[in-house]
Protein backbone atom coordinates (compact mmCIF):
# COMPACT_ATOMS: atom_id res chain seq x y z
CA UNK A 1 0.00 0.00 0.00
CA UNK A 2 0.98 3.86 -1.37
CA UNK A 3 0.57 6.59 0.41
CA UNK A 4 2.76 9.06 -1.87
CA UNK A 5 0.50 11.47 -3.93
CA UNK A 6 2.07 12.19 -7.08
CA UNK A 7 1.57 15.55 -8.29
CA UNK A 8 1.62 16.29 -12.01
CA UNK A 9 0.94 19.26 -14.21
CA UNK A 10 -0.53 16.99 -16.84
CA UNK A 11 -4.95 16.47 -17.02
CA UNK A 12 -4.58 13.25 -17.37
CA UNK A 13 -1.82 10.45 -16.25
CA UNK A 14 -1.09 7.00 -17.02
CA UNK A 15 -0.83 4.67 -14.04
CA UNK A 16 0.28 0.39 -14.83
CA UNK A 17 2.01 -0.05 -11.07
CA UNK A 18 5.79 -0.55 -13.27
CA UNK A 19 3.42 -3.53 -15.41
CA UNK A 20 1.88 -4.72 -12.39
CA UNK A 21 -2.08 -4.01 -13.85
CA UNK A 22 -3.18 -2.89 -16.62
CA UNK A 23 -2.85 0.50 -18.15
CA UNK A 24 -5.18 3.04 -17.14
CA UNK A 25 -5.61 6.36 -18.04
CA UNK A 26 -6.61 8.47 -14.60
CA UNK A 27 -8.23 12.44 -15.52
CA UNK A 28 -7.36 14.78 -13.30
CA UNK A 29 -9.59 17.58 -14.54
CA UNK A 30 -12.09 17.45 -11.84
CA UNK A 31 -9.73 17.14 -8.95
CA UNK A 32 -7.14 14.77 -6.81
CA UNK A 33 -8.15 10.97 -8.45
CA UNK A 34 -6.47 7.58 -7.95
CA UNK A 35 -5.27 4.38 -9.71
CA UNK A 36 -8.39 1.64 -9.46
CA UNK A 37 -6.13 -0.79 -9.55
CA UNK A 38 -3.26 0.07 -7.23
CA UNK A 39 -4.81 2.99 -5.45
CA UNK A 40 -1.89 5.28 -6.24
CA UNK A 41 -3.18 8.71 -5.80
CA UNK A 42 -2.43 11.72 -8.11
CA UNK A 43 -3.16 15.65 -8.06
CA UNK A 44 -2.96 17.73 -10.95
CA UNK A 45 -0.86 21.05 -9.25
CA UNK A 46 -0.59 24.27 -11.46
CA UNK A 47 0.12 27.47 -10.69
CA UNK A 48 -3.04 28.77 -10.42
CA UNK A 49 -4.00 26.02 -7.72
CA UNK A 50 -1.19 27.39 -5.83
CA UNK A 51 -1.72 30.73 -5.39
CA UNK A 52 -5.41 29.56 -4.71
CA UNK A 53 -4.11 27.28 -1.83
ZN1 LIG B 1 -2.05 1.93 -10.69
Amino acid sequence: MRHDTIKTTEEVVSCSDNGQHPLVYISLKNGPNQCQYCGQRFVRETPDNKKAA
